[in-house]
C-alpha cells in the first residue's frame, strides 16, 4: 500500500484494490505532510472525436510531450501523490496513450485511471491496457434517447465496451447532471449494479458556451434524489457546484491544493479543469510550479 502523510492523518492507499485507511489517532505536523497534492488529474490531449455540448475542455489543439509528462508523473510520486486521472479530450486520442499507462502502473506507485467516452475501448486496446490501469471512468449521461442525444453515439455500442471494460479493471460511471439526464438517474444506477461497477460519479453541469450551468429546479431534484438513494452502487459527487451537508468527507483538513491539481494539455498547472488560473510547468519541478500557483492565488 502507499502511504501518504496529511493534515488528517496517515493515509494507506490500496490501488489494486481501491482500499482506502486512515490512521486519524495521531495528526502529523504541517512539516511531515506530503508535498504533491493527494490526486492528479491530467488532459493529456484536447482533441476528441466527439463533440458534446456540455464539454468544457479547451478547443485549442494541444497534446503533453511525453519525455516531460514523465518527469512530471514520477516527481508526483516521489512527493506522495496517490493517483493519476488521464482524461483530455479523449485520452485514447493521445499518441502515447498505452505507453503513459504503462509507464506510470510500472516505474510509479501511482493508481492509474483514465476518464473516457468507451467508444474507443477496442478489444485490442483493451488487451494492452490489462494490467496497467487500476480504473475507468466511462461518461454514461443516462440511457437511450437521453445518451444518443448528448454523445451522438449508439448506447448500445457504449454497454458493448462497458461489458468488454469490465474484464480488465474495475469500472466507475461519470454522469454530467441536467434537465435531462436526471431523469435517467435511476435506470443509470440500475445499470451500474448490474454490471458490477465500483462507483457512480455525479458532474453537476458547468456552464459553457453551449450550455447554461445546473439549474436551479435540479438542484433540487439532484439533492432530494441523494437523499432517498438507497441502491448498492457507491456515489461520490463532484464538489464543484453542488454543497451539501450529506456529502462524507473523511479527508476534510486536506483540502484545495493539498488534495488535487489539474495539469492541462498545454502543461499548465492549475487548482482544476475548470480554473482560468494556471502556472506553466515546463522546465521547473512540480513543486516549484505548485508553489507559484498557491502564491497566484
Ligand atoms: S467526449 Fe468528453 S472530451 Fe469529448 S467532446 Fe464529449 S465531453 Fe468533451
Amino acid at each position: 500500500m502507499k502511504k501518504r502523510i496529511g493534515p488528517d492523518g496517515i493515509h494507506f492507499f490500496d490501488r489494486y484494490t481501491g482500499l482506502n485507511i486512515l490512521v486519524d489517532e495521531v495528526l502529523p505536523l504541517e512539516n511531515e505532510w506530503s508535498q504533491a497534492p493527494r490526486q492528479i488529474s491530467i488532459a493529456l490531449t484536447n482533441v476528441c472525436d466527439l463533440h458534446c455540448d456540455f464539454c468544457y475542455a479547451p478547443k485549442v489543439k494541444a497534446s503533453l510531450q511525453l519525455d516531460q509528462l514523465k518527469k512530471w508523473i514520477k516527481e508526483l510520486d516521489q512527493l506522495g501523490t496517490l493517483g493519476i486521472g488521464f482524461g483530455g479530450g479523449e485520452p485514447t486520442l493521445y499518441p502515447h496513450f498505452l505507453k503513459i499507462c504503462e509507464y506510470t502502473a510500472n516505474e510509479t506507485d501511482l493508481a492509474v485511471t483514465f476518464t473516457t467516452h468507451g467508444h474507443r475501448l477496442t478489444d485490442t486496446l483493451l488487451s494492452h491496457l490489462k494490467g496497467n490501469v487500476h480504473f475507468i471512468r466511462i461518461s454514461v449521461d443516462g440511457v437511450g434517447t437521453t445518451y444518443e442525444r448528448f454523445r451522438g453515439r449508439k448506447f448500445s455500442k457504449l454497454m458493448e465496451r462497458v461489458e468488454r471494460a469490465r474484464n480488465i479493471s474495475s469500472l466507475g460511471f461519470n454522469v454530467v447532471i441536467n434537465d435531462s439526464t436526471i431523469q435517467d438517474l435511476d435506470q443509470v444506477t440500475e445499470i451500474a449494479r448490474k454490471c458490477d461497477i465500483s462507483e457512480v460519479l455525479l458532474l453537476p453541469q458547468q456552464a459553457t458556451q453551449n450550455v447554461k450551468g445546473l439549474s436551479k429546479d435540479s438542484y433540487e431534484k439532484i439533492k432530494k434524489w441523494i437523499a432517498g438513494y438507497s441502491g448498492e452502487t457507491r456515489l461520490t459527487i463532484s464538489d464543484i457546484g453542488l454543497e451539501s451537508n450529506f456529502i462524507c468527507n473523511p479527508l476534510s483538513i486536506e483540502t484545495g491544493l493539498n488534495a488535487y491539481a489539474h495539469i492541462d494539455a498545454l502543461g499548465f498547472l492549475k487548482a482544476s479543469s475548470y480554473s482560468n488560473i494556471g502556472q506553466k510547468i515546463g522546465d521547473k519541478s512540480i513543486l516549484d510550479a505548485l508553489q507559484l500557483l498557491k502564491e497566484c492565488k
